[in-house]
């Protein structure tokens, strides 16, 4: 098995990111579904949605539990914010399965898991969601206790259009592996989860894994550890949809998305410090990061 190849600027140059014409609308420019939050965690979505219009998508929907959809439209007045069914433990309850993938197919991406703490009911709902978005053709980024929904196996009509972003304890559960086992080989970890899903895989962690569904593999240990911070994977995958939307096929918003978050992180621990600049501060940096690479 060859060593995975570096996630550098040259590399990101030869896949260029879409180019948006003057004349198009925020239709266009690409809408996103972000399926996320909870009562407890309402700031996953937040953080995901923003960062989705930061990677430049133009449009972008909020799907969250009922009791937490007006004061998350008021604190992004940028977002619509869909309020859910919910369950005893605070999620988003399985029954809207059906209205979120009717609601999948007039978006060109979507995001399901940051911020879902009932992880059951998140399982659950993101199983229903994958089988009955089965051949729509619109890519996904799972992350997060969306991930429980693949426990499964692949999810038949989505090969070649998911992306997983799991740190060790999630991959561990995503292949029925101790923590401990995936942590003495992360990279092969990935590559057994991205055959097995027919995904894109992000193992993240202080130097990040990449690989294809092809098995092809990269490496990105840009970021520093100030991005151990809570709420810096929800930025991840909402960047990762964002760059999805606007067109950028998953391994290319895959490796975008893992540098630019990896970049964001470096720029504010030059002028902030190492430790305790916070998640949402990354957004800020991610488009002039973009157009210095464009
Ligand atoms: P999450 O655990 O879902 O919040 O995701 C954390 C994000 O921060 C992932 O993108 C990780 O790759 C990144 N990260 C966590 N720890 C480090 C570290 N020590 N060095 C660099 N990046 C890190
Ligand atoms: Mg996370």
């Amino acid at each position: 098995m060859s060593a995975p190849e570096p996630v550098t600027e040259d590399l990101l140059r030869d896949m260029p990111l879409p180019r948006h014409q003057e004349g198009e609308d925020k239709d266009e420019r690409g809408r996103v579904l972000v399926v996320a939050g909870s009562v407890e965690v309402p700031g996953g979505a937040l953080l995901a949605g923003l960062a989705t219009l930061r990677a430049g998508a133009g449009k972008v929907r909020i799907a969250t539990c009922r009791s937490v959809a007006i004061p998350l439209a008021l604190a992004m007045p940028e977002a619509r914010v869909i309020g859910l069914e919910e369950t005893s433990a605070g999620g988003i309850a399985p029954q809207e399965a059906d209205n979120l993938a009717t609601r999948m197919t007039q978006c060109d991406a979507a995001l399901i898991g940051p911020g879902m703490v009932d992880s059951r009911a998140a399982a659950a709902l993101t199983a229903a969601v994958l089988d009955r978005s089965a051949d729509n053709g619109v890519p996904v980024v799972l992350d997060a206790a969306a991930l429980r929904g693949l426990r499964g196996g692949p999810p038949p009509g989505h090969a070649g259009r998911l992306v997983v972003t799991p740190h060790a304890g999630e991959m561990a559960t995503l292949l029925g592996m101790d923590r401990e086992a995936v942590l003495a080989d992360r990279l092969d970890a990935a590559r057994r989860a991205a055959a097995k899903l027919q995904a894109v895989v992000v193992m993240k962690g202080g130097c990040s894994f990449i690989v294809s569904p092809e098995g092809r593999a990269w490496a990105s240990d840009r970021g520093n550890v100030g991005l151990a911070t809570s709420g810096s994977g929800d930025t991840l995958a909402g960047i990762i949809a964002g760059l999805l939307a606007r067109g950028a096929p998953p391994l290319a918003a895959t490796l975008w998305g893992v540098f630019l978050h990896g970049e964001a992180g470096a720029r504010l621990a030059r002028r902030q410090g190492l430790v305790g600049y916070l998640a949402r501060e990354l957004l800020a940096e991610v488009p002039p990061i973009m157009a210095g690479l464009a």
